[in-house]
C-alpha cells in the first residue's frame, strides 16, 4: 500500500494558533512544528501545533501503529502552508 504524503495533505489545512505547549499565539509568518497522525478512514489529522520553540524535530516515541510525522510549516492566517516534513515514522 503506498503511504500518502503528509506535505500534500496538510498544505493549507486550518490550525490552531496556540502554542500547545506554552500557550504563546503563533502569529501570521511564524513557523510551525506540528505532530500528525495517520489513520486509514481519517488520513492526516494534525493533533498538535507548537511553535518552533517548543516543538519537537524528531518523533520521540511510537504510537498505536499509526503512521506518524513532525512536519514544519509556516503559519499563515490560520493555515499551514510551505509544510515541509522533518521525521515521518518507519512504514
Ligand atoms: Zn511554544
Amino acid at each position: 500500500m503506498s503511504r500518502p504524503n503528509p506535505v500534500k495533505a496538510l498544505n493549507g489545512v486550518r490550525s490552531g494558533h496556540i502554542c500547545d505547549r506554552c500557550n504563546k499565539c503563533v502569529r501570521t509568518g511564524d513557523l510551525v512544528r506540528a505532530y500528525t497522525t495517520h489513520y486509514e478512514q481519517e488520513g492526516w489529522m494534525l493533533r498538535q501545533v507548537r511553535c518552533v520553540e517548543c516543538g519537537e524535530s524528531t518523533l520521540e516515541k511510537e504510537t498505536d501503529g499509526a503512521d506518524e510525522a513532525i512536519v514544519e510549516a509556516l503559519f499563515w492566517r490560520h493555515q499551514l502552508i510551505s509544510v515541509k516534513v522533518r521525521d515521518w515514522s518507519p512504514p
